[in-house]
C-alpha cells in the first residue's frame, strides 16, 4: 500500500496495486508521498547529526550512538587564513554563517 499525492488539487490517494500516473480527481501529477515524507525524515536526522558533529569537530554521542565524521576544510575556509582553519571556533563559527538552518 503506498499514498501518492497530487500536484495540483493535493488530494491523496492510497493505492494498493500500481503506482497511478495522474490524480484520480483531476488528472494531475502525483508523486510518492510516502518516499517523500521517509526522505524528509532522514534528512532531518542527517542534519541533526551534522549539526551534532560539526559542533565537536569530533566523535560525538548523539541519541545513544557515537557519530563519527570527517572534517573536510574546503580552499575558501583555507583561503581565510591560518587563525581561522586551526581554531575549531573559527571554523564553527565560518560554517555556521555559511550553512543555512535546514542544511
Ligand atoms: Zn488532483
Amino acid at each position: 500500500m503506498a499514498r501518492f499525492q497530487c500536484l495540483t488539487c493535493n488530494a491523496v490517494e492510497t493505492v494498493t496495486a500500481s503506482e497511478p500516473q495522474s490524480c484520480a480527481r483531476c488528472g494531475g501529477p502525483v508523486f510518492d508521498l510516502d518516499r517523500y515524507m521517509t526522505t524528509r525524515a532522514e534528512a532531518a536526522i542527517i542534519g541533526a547529526q551534522n549539526d551534532a558533529f560539526r559542533k565537536a569537530l569530533a566523535p560525538v554521542e548523539w541519541q545513544g550512538q557515537t557519530l563519527r565524521g570527517r572534517v573536510v576544510v574546503t580552499r575558501g575556509i583555507r583561503d581565510m587564513g591560518p587563525e581561522v582553519e586551526s581554531d575549531p571556533s573559527q571554523t564553527i563559527r565560518v560554517l555556521t554563517l555559511c550553512l543555512p538552518d535546514e542544511y
